[in-house]
């Protein structure tokens, strides 16, 4: 499980002074605009249970990236609270940080982040050298999941010899690897043609579900988040505007925004 408690994060070197004054109520229209800029998240509350799978949705800049790169500290908030099956990882020493991110969360990155010169295998089973599992070990599990995400056989190919479809794949096979509980996927198919794009949410969706994973799903894609989520999450100028699933958003948007939002969905 999940929870964000008023999480903020703003970028710059006055951090504080820039949170002070974002934290202000009702800003006027000026100060938003110098703000929206420097401000990634803005007082995110958020809880994703276990297993559930929720897609964050929101335009370029709304602060989804940066709201999932809290969820494993690759950023850290300015403020607010982040914890992970009741844990704080704001208290986290850099041994279980280390921890968190290999064992306990698996991120899939829109630009896959592969080693392009390895091998399919090898950059699947590289959570797991990292972690000192052996050799044979390692490539059977790597094997085993490759098979899962539709690549059997694909082992030995270089991953740069690859489609971007199956790259993408790859990526999720090495998220898998350590056998997380919980999946970041930052945008994982927005560069993948709609074809391809729809089979693999289809086969993603089917495998998060059938491995009881807690999932948080970036897209800027309404379709997407509506075929996949169990509920879905609008962000808007690092703003959480409404959460709910698909349905309650499309019958009962928050806001003008939401339904406008919304109404591009099929
Ligand atoms: P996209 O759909 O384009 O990926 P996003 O919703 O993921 O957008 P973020 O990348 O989270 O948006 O960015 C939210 C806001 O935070 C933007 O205004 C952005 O400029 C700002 N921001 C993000 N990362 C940084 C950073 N490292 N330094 C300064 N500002 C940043
Ligand atoms: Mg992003």
């Amino acid at each position: 499980m999940i929870e964000l408690e008023d999480v903020w994060k703003v970028f710059g070197a006055d951090e504080r002074a820039i949170l002070r004054e974002a934290r202000r109520d009702a800003p006027d229209e000026a100060v938003l605009k110098r703000l929206r800029a420097v401000v990634g998240v803005a007082g995110a509350s958020l809880s994703v249970g276990k297993g559930e799978l929720v897609c964050l949705m929101g335009l370029s800049g709304s602060g989804k990236s940066t709201l999932v790169r809290l969820v494993n500290r690759l950023l850290e908030p300015s403020a607010g609270r982040v914890r992970i099956d009741g844990g704080d990882i704001l208290s986290l020493g850099p041994k279980a940080l280390r921890e968190l991110r290999s064992r306990r969360i698996g991120m899939v990155f829109q630009s896959h982040a592969l080693v392009a010169h390895l091998s399919v295998r090898d950059n699947v089973a590289l959570p797991l050298e990292i972690r000192g599992v052996a050799r044979t070990k390692r490539e059977d599990r790597a094997d085993e999941l490759l098979a899962r995400v539709g690549l059997d056989g694909l082992g030995d190919r270089r991953v740069g010899a690859l489609s971007g479809g199956m790259q993408q794949r790859v990526g999720l096979a090495r998220a898998l690897a350590a056998d997380p509980d919980i999946l970041l996927m930052d945008e994982p198919f927005s560069a993948l043609d709609p074809l391809i794009r729809h089979d693999l949410q289809t086969q993603f969706m089917a495998l998060s579900r059938e491995l009881g994973k807690t999932t948080v799903f970036v897209t800027h894609d309404v379709d997407e988040a509506f075929r996949i989520a169990d509920r879905v999450v609008l962000m808007r100028a690092g703003r959480i505007v409404q959460t709910g699933t698909a349905e309650a958003l499309a019958s009962r948007p928050a806001d003008d925004y939401v339904r406008r939002f919304v109404r591009n969905a099929r």
